[in-house]
């Protein structure tokens, strides 16, 4: 079975963007758990949930992800590199991290993020997010390409990724439970047909 890592940003340091009723880190742990039960309930593509708990010491994690285990070694991880560390301890076959956007202005839109340079398989991936994610009915931002560390990492061990950024936090569609389920939806739709499923 195909397996896919679900992560969710920020896991360990801050909230990521925030409002004053909205905070970027918990609505994408709702998103991430409601896929993967969604994908378990399934059962055709096995979903690797990574950075939900933050109550997860940064030690217990560093085993998680790694055998190697001088105690000097913490210090040289961040956050990041647990979270790639840890998709490709899993083996992933691909990797989706989610995120809401924010901006200084008003802006509204979905957009996918994939490395430069991408491999086939990447820009496929980030492909049939963007095409799926045309149902949330806000502005196409599109594909595109920007080599952040997390996508770095997870090419270096040869795993498709992609960051999904479904609206910004202002957006008032993030209120809207079926306008969150329609996402979550979408997702899982683009994964089946990323893995010609
Ligand atoms: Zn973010």
């Amino acid at each position: 079975m195909k397996k896919v890592g679900i992560l969710v940003g920020h896991y360990g340091s801050g909230t990521g963007a925030t409002t004053s009723e909205k905070d970027e880190w918990a609505l994408c742990c709702m998103d991430a758990i409601q896929l993967s039960t969604l994908l378990t309930r399934d059962g055709i593509v096995e979903p690797v949930l990574i950075g939900v708990n933050r109550n997860e010491h940064p030690w217990d994690l560093v085993q998680k992800v790694s055998r190697i285990s001088p105690p000097s070694f913490l210090g040289g991880w961040g956050n990041i590199d647990i979270r790639a560390a840890w998709a490709i301890r899993e083996g992933v076959d691909a990797a989706i991290e989610f995120h809401i956007n924010s901006h200084r202005t008003p802006v509204e839109g979905h957009e996918v993020f994939i490395r430069r340079a991408p491999g086939p398989l990447t820009r496929r991936l980030g492909q049939c997010l963007i095409n799926k994610m045309e149902c949330l009915r806000n502005s196409n931002r599109g594909l595109k390409h920007k080599s952040f560390r997390i996508l770095r990492k997870l090419h270096a061990a040869d795993i498709p990724a992609a960051i999904l950024e479904p609206a910004f936090l202002t957006e008032d569609s993030l209120d809207s439970t079926e306008w969150r389920d329609k996402y979550v939806s979408a997702v899982r739709t683009a994964l089946y047909h990323f893995f010609h499923l």
